[in-house]
């Protein structure tokens, strides 16, 4: 053999994956793009995408699953979990104790949340203080446009939806920053600390009602508030109102081959996940899809990944079928769909280039997260790598390696953990981001078709 033959035969080639894309694939992309897009442009916090996944299952038949109800191979059930995650399944031919196969992604992403006392005035500028959720760079939130997206419960009882900042004719919110001319002692601080956390106020308004008194341009706030929406201060205590990037996702590049918007962390693997569930014939295993909220915040409280939702959700079906949870748990795959970093030449010398995943490269498989000495990691078995590795190779999905960061620079994690602790295996994989947790973020096209594809084969193998 020649060594261009034994290279050929022996060596691992990552590719960029548009020489192996089709024409029709190419075509197929740019309308799983555009679907996506769209997707992304009402879906900002995890509220708003459970409620556009329950609207979109029910037009694909899907059902509430409830307790002692009835399931026969190819129902499309789901469990809306108080509004803030949600999980679907299509019933597979097989039984539950052969086990399922599993997606699970997160819906929440990074952003400022509203704290309970917000609304104050300070040398008559309105503000709304926040508390930021998950891991942000706080100096990137300062003088972009912000919306205000949430829910409120009054004290009658019902519940009032806001969303300020999306429409065109809508105002936006913003945190100011301060001029350079004035800057020379914040310039001299290290990033982390150039805007802090009590910095994040966010401008609400600057006119103030006519007449005598205090807190004039808070009080008029106040009373615009109460006269859209109902409003009085002590409401702010019952309700979730979250500050995030303003506008719609965006084509990026002047080929238009990445995808710009707030939150394709996680949203990105998402909608790859639900897309092939929606028009599934009956899968030979039960297909179950996981959408959860607070991966940002560790997977904790009643809508997180830790939470006993997913064994209620999945006791209910394992009961219709007379299985133990536990055998089917044990029999069970979950693809834990979560984005990775996507090497970036700008910032080359925090990331092992070798192992990295690459934009454009497919769907980015992670044997590990985790930090310092693979710290918190659900590390995947060869088996289990074995099984994803052939599984994608078979339905010619693209698929590349991708560890989060060089040794020691860092980490991360995703819920891979919670799941494999519930005697899962588990494999982590999904989109390469740049600017991961920034207001805005980027993805490749190709990256987001194949890894909705490899969702499509895990479901089906
Ligand atoms: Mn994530
Ligand atoms: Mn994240």
């Amino acid at each position: 053999m020649t060594n261009d033959e034994l290279r050929e035969s022996l060596l691992a080639a990552p590719k960029n994956g548009y020489a192996a894309l089709s024409e029709e694939q190419r075509s197929e992309m740019e309308a799983y793009c555009k679907g996506y897009m769209a997707f992304m442009d009402e879906c900002k916090t995890e509220r708003e995408a459970v409620v556009w996944t329950v609207r979109t299952a029910e037009a694909h038949g899907f059902k509430p699953l409830t307790p002692g109800m009835e399931v026969k191979p190819g129902d499309k059930v789901y469990y809306d979990n108080r509004g803030k995650s949600i999980l679907l399944a299509v019933i597979g031919s097989k039984s539950l104790g052969e086990g399922a196969n599993i997606c699970a992604a997160h819906v929440d992403s990074p952003r400022m949340d509203v704290k309970p006392n917000p609304l104050y005035e300070d040398a008559e500028i309105a503000y709304l203080k926040t508390h930021y959720y998950g891991g942000i760079k706080k100096y990137q939130w300062p003088t972009i446009a912000l919306a205000l997206h949430g829910v409120v419960y009054r004290k009658d009882g019902s519940v009032i939806t806001v969303t300020v900042g999306e429409d065109d004719s809508d105002p936006v919110l913003v945190v100011s920053d301060l001029l350079p001319h004035l800057a020379a002692d914040q310039m001299k601080k290290p990033l982390a600390e150039g805007i802090t956390g009590e910095q994040l106020n966010v401008i609400v308004g600057t006119e103030p009602l006519t007449g005598e008194g205090s807190d004039l341009v808070k009080l008029n706030i106040m009373k615009l508030l109460n006269e859209k929406y109902g409003l009085i201060e002590e409401d702010f205590l019952s309700a979730e109102l979250t500050v995030v990037p303003a506008g719609k996702s965006r084509e990026v590049g002047l080929d238009r081959s990445l995808i710009g918007a707030y939150g394709h962390d996680d949203r990105v693997c998402a909608y790859a996940e639900i897309l092939p569930l929606l028009t599934m014939d009956t899968p030979e295993h039960t297909a179950v899809c996981i959408l959860a909220d607070k991966e940002e915040i560790g997977s904790v409280g009643i809508s997180g990944m830790m939470s006993l939702a997913f064994e209620y959700f999945m006791e209910m079906l394992c009961d219709a079928q007379g299985v133990k949870l536990s055998h089917c748990f044990a029999n069970s795959f979950c693809l834990s769909a979560d984005v990775s970093n996507a090497f970036d030449p700008n910032f080359a010398e925090t990331c092992d280039r070798r192992n990295n995943s690459m934009l454009n490269h497919g769907v980015a498989i992670c044997k590990y997260t985790g930090s310092r000495g693979k710290g918190g990691a659900s590390d995947a078995s060869a088996e289990a790598m074995g099984h994803v590795r052939t599984t994608l190779d078979q339905a010619g999905v693209l698929w590349q390696i991708a560890t989060l960061g060089k040794v020691d620079q860092g980490g991360g994690g995703t819920v891979a953990a919670y799941m494999a602790n519930r005697n899962i295996v588990t494999v982590d994989a999904g989109v390469p981001v740049l600017s991961m947790h920034a207001p805005m973020e980027l993805v490749s096209k190709l990256d987001c078709y194949m890894t909705m594809l490899a969702c499509k084969a895990i479901y089906e193998a």
